[in-house]
């Protein structure tokens, strides 16, 4: 996988250091650690030994988390602060994520949420190497965006960005941020888009920049939609062609194959809780006496492709055995079993048995115009 944003992020990095003494300080420069007492704005520059010979950041060697396909399961470690939240929601629903920036190290960080006298906290930490902290259960309110009526019905996710410990945001990080923006989407219903993922700085009345110019939001937005959860609001579907409609003798088979784009906000992957598949409309298996290797008498087919993402095409192809002539009208819709319907199309085929011949036929109607959906 590639990323087009890649190499822009990387020199927005390297451009944005000084950016990086802002960004969530006014929260936390208010964490003023027992032992230091003095602001931690102080933050050392980078080291220059962290860049490789040709300027590019190099990632800090990895603590734990080895790289593995995406998405894969976090390990979340609980390590609950006993201040600095509320234990309850009051009955507010979560609708929102917020992502943050550190300033100081994982650590710091950490220890800042467990003082009374810093007076703020977010729910979930995430070092540098992808090792996730959850400091606050996402059922109670962390006090991390500085808007009380946003706390209540948001999850603060921090982010290790520190000159000491992490001057860069790692694929790591996006990689396990994007993990557990998903779990939390699947958890509390969030929708998957920019409105309900946001950053500090969009929080309203912010007077914080993070995360700040070198968090590229379209990659990791990429990955949410990578390991989005399925439902009413993320499965989309518009078509895009299906084979002609068939004409086929009695006692022989033919091929039916329609595509849909994913029009939705999270990726279609076979063989999982997301795989699309194409279903006879209101679940009837009126057409089951057609059915040859179908899933079901009401759902012939799964994607062919092992993962379609957002504004990709799938394609699914199954077989119809033509036994009595007739001429069958098969209204066909997609679906993601166990999480929603996609859009009625108004999609259908048709499939015209005739009565078994020796003689081919005169007029071929599987040369006609291609199928259409109704209403074209
Ligand atoms: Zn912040």
């Amino acid at each position: 996988m590639s990323f087009t944003t890649r190499m822009r992020g990387w020199v927005a990095a390297l451009l944005g250091v000084a950016l990086l003494l802002e960004g969530c300080a006014s929260t936390l420069d208010v964490v003023r650690i027992g032992g230091g007492g003095g602001p931690v704005a102080a933050v050392p520059r980078p080291e220059p030994a962290a860049r490789s010979s040709r300027g590019t950041n190099v990632e800090p060697a990895a603590r734990s988390a080895p790289a593995r396909a995406f998405p894969y399961d976090i390990a979340i470690e609980s390590i609950p602060t006993p201040v600095n939240h509320d234990a309850t929601r009051s009955g507010a629903k979560v609708a929102y994520i917020v992502v943050h920036y550190t300033v100081i190290s994982y650590e710091r960080t950490l220890r800042a949420f467990n003082n009374p006298r810093s007076g703020v906290s977010a729910n979930y930490v995430i070092r540098g190497d992808g090792k996730v902290a959850e400091v606050v259960s996402p059922d109670d309110v962390a006090w991390h965006s500085g808007n009380a009526w946003m706390n209540d019905r948001s999850v603060g996710i921090e982010l290790e960005l520190s000159a000491e410990t992490n001057p860069a945001f790692t694929e790591t990080q996006y990689q396990v941020g994007a993990r557990l923006t998903c779990a939390l989407s699947e958890r509390y219903g969030i929708p998957i888009d920019r409105k309900n993922i946001i950053g500090h700085v969009e929080v309203p009345g912010s007077t914080h920049t993070d995360p700040g110019p070198t968090w590229d939001w379209p990659r990791f937005m990429w990955y949410v939609k990578l390991c989005a959860p399925a439902n009413a609001s993320t499965v989309k579907a518009a078509f895009v062609a299906q084979s002609p409609f068939l004409s086929v003798d009695a006692g022989s088979v033919g091929t039916v194959q329609v595509r849909l784009r994913n029009t939705g906000a999270t990726t279609w992957r076979k063989g999982t809780k997301t795989e699309a598949r194409i279903a006879i409309r209101d679940d009837s298996d009126a057409y089951a006496s057609l059915a040859k290797d179908w899933l079901a008498p009401d759902r012939p087919a799964a994607q062919d492709e092992a993962v379609v993402a957002p504004g990709d095409s799938a394609t699914f192809t199954f077989e119809v055995r033509a036994t009595r002539p007739g001429r069958y009208t098969i209204p066909l819709r997609g679906v993601i079993d166990g999480a929603a319907w996609m859009n009625d199309l108004g999609m259908y085929t048709v499939v015209t048995v005739n009565e078994a011949r020796t003689e081919p036929p005169s007029d071929r109607g599987a040369s006609r115009a291609s199928g259409r959906r109704a209403g074209d």
